[in-house]
């Protein structure tokens, strides 16, 4: 079992896309196992993203994270990084194949609906930025 953190993106909240969303990810198999909305700061976007923060996209970026709430959760199964990903679809809709979070519910490569971790490794970390252990919840049936 893995886990990785998943954040639906202010356009898809905004959007009502929320329970589509999620309907995608436990029908493939990806178990919620904390979830919450949040009404990122400028500081906490900045940090979040921090590994983009040299890129000409940066501002931008931070901008429409913080122009609307988000819900952010950690998700959990078998290969959970990498099922998500293929979920999601490519970064740009444009090139994401059809069925995928991103060509059903994305507009643009700067508004694209949702957030995935990209490794084992950042998951556990972005998984520590937005959710403590009692918020983390074990599946028990
Ligand atoms: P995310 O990290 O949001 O899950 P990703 O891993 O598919 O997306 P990254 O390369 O990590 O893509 O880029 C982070 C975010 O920055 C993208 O989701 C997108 O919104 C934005 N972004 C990436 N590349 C560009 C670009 N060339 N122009 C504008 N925005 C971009
Ligand atoms: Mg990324």
């Amino acid at each position: 079992m893995e886990r990785t953190l998943s954040i639906i993106k202010p356009d898809a909240v905004a959007n009502n896309n929320i329970g589509a969303i999620i309907n995608i990810f436990e029908q493939a198999g990806l178990a919620v196992v904390a979830a919450k909305m949040v009404h990122l700061s400028q500081m906490q976007a900045e940090d979040f993203y921090a590994i983009h923060k040299a890129r000409p996209f940066f501002g931008d970026l931070v901008r429409f994270m913080i122009s609307g709430p988000v819900l952010v959760m950690a998700l959990e199964g078998e290969d959970a990084v990498a099922r998500n990903r293929e979920l999601m679809g490519a970064t740009n809709p444009k090139d994401a194949a059809p069925g995928t979070i991103r060509s059903l519910f994305a507009k643009t490569i700067d508004e694209n609906a949702i957030h995935g971790s990209d490794s084992k490794e950042n998951a556990a970390n972005e998984i520590e930025f937005f959710f403590n252990n009692i918020e983390l919840c074990v599946r028990t049936r």
